[in-house]
């Protein structure tokens, strides 16, 4: 397929996503839902039909960075619920007229979802550091005289600074014990008993005790970064593109810019159509990183380019323009890509550039 279009495609396997999100649901206790996170159009996959095929599998919800996200996914006719974890004052209306349920991490996003009679989502700072009521500002608000009434609770819900890193567990355990008391303290205060959330992917094959009502999946959807669950998992992704020119170079010569790529001995190089604004990271550059041509390693020389970059294919046989080339996929791993770019194959897959195709099957 990708020989025909002749450009770069992202193919997602929703048999694989399938697969995945019944592998997690089946670890879970019954009555435990699953949230897939959509952020970011679905870590990169494409957030509709990632969606709907989640939707169609019995996902409990939804949840989005910012309100636009939420409403691309209710314009493409997702009804599931959506909830939004960054919610600023401007954005309410958009939530209200979308029926999007903001994450309120402050006291004056209550009253602002009150206003639009909105239900939402209480998140708690238990260590993470980042967003969520700390422990002391979600007992203050507990003993301002209706702190919590107006907007209905659809959730309490805390984030993991460390799920995936067994060396943090005694800190994730404590995060999870603080969690565990200020509910306890929240009901005794009179609150109505709700869902509660606390894993992501690391957390629900690492912490399962801890699953509580809902658990929030990301991205080991995509059969990726949860090592717990690494073997039955299946990877859903594969990044290929095409080779657009091939030529001998004699040695002495270089190649692209600033000379950085040495040609010490003759050498058949690729030009592939991948560069950095399709997403592959310029640290892959240089022989950090090597594609896969006819099923053989071509390791990058020279600098990625914005639009394209040059593989060493000395060797490879049968290269010829419209050759597929395999960036990553389930038998070339992301984690090679984002290792060589010092990085995690989330930055990876959330940098894929708009111009990238996306392929389903
Ligand atoms: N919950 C929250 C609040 C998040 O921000 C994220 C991802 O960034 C997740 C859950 C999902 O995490 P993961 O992709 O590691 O499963």
């Amino acid at each position: 397929l990708s020989r025909q279009l002749h450009r770069t495609t992202l193919l997602v396997d929703l048999t694989a996503l399938r697969h995945n999100f019944r592998t997690y649901a089946n670890g879970l206790p019954d009555d435990c839902r699953i949230i897939v996170m959509a952020k970011a159009s679905a870590y990169g996959s494409g957030a509709l039909p990632v969606a709907r095929t989640l939707e169609d599998i019995g996902a409990h919800s939804l949840a989005v960075a910012y309100p636009e996200e939420g409403r691309e996914l209710r314009t493409g006719g997702i009804t599931l619920p959506i909830m939004v974890l960054n919610a600023e004052a401007y954005s309410f209306p958009l939530l209200a007229q979308y029926d999007l349920q903001p994450v309120i991490h402050r006291a004056e996003q209550l009253r602002w979802a009150a206003n639009f009679g909105l239900s939402v989502h209480l998140e708690l700072d238990t260590g993470m550091g980042r967003l969520g009521f700390q422990p002391e500002e979600f007992r203050n608000l507990l003993r301002t005289e209706g702190g919590l009434v107006g907007a209905p609770l659809a959730s309490i819900f805390t984030h993991l600074a460390a799920s995936d890193d067994p060396a943090l567990d005694d800190f994730t355990r404590q995060q999870l014990a603080t969690f565990d008391r200020l509910y306890e303290e929240y009901l005794a205060c009179g609150g109505a008993p709700v869902p509660r959330h606390a894993l992501n992917s690391n957390g629900i094959s690492r912490f399962p005790r801890a699953a509580y009502d809902r658990v929030r999946l990301g991205i080991g959807l995509y059969g990726l970064g949860d090592d717990g669950l690494r073997m039955q998992l299946q990877p859903a992704l594969t990044l290929t593109t095409t080779v657009t020119a091939v030529s001998t170079r004699p040695a002495g010569q270089t190649i692209g810019y600033g000379r950085r790529g040495r040609v010490d001995q003759e050498k058949s190089v690729a030009v592939i159509s991948i560069g950095y604004a399709d997403g592959l990271p310029r640290l892959a550059g240089e022989g950090r990183y090597a594609v896969r041509i006819n099923n053989q390693l071509a390791p990058t020389i020279g600098s990625i380019c914005m639009d394209m970059c040059t593989v060493d294919v000395t060797g490879i046989a049968g290269v010829t323009v419209g050759t597929d080339v395999v960036v990553f996929s389930p038998d070339h791993p992301i984690e090679l890509l984002a290792a060589a770019a010092q990085t995690i194959p989330y930055e990876i897959l959330t940098s894929i550039g708009p111009r990238v195709h996306r392929i389903y099957v």
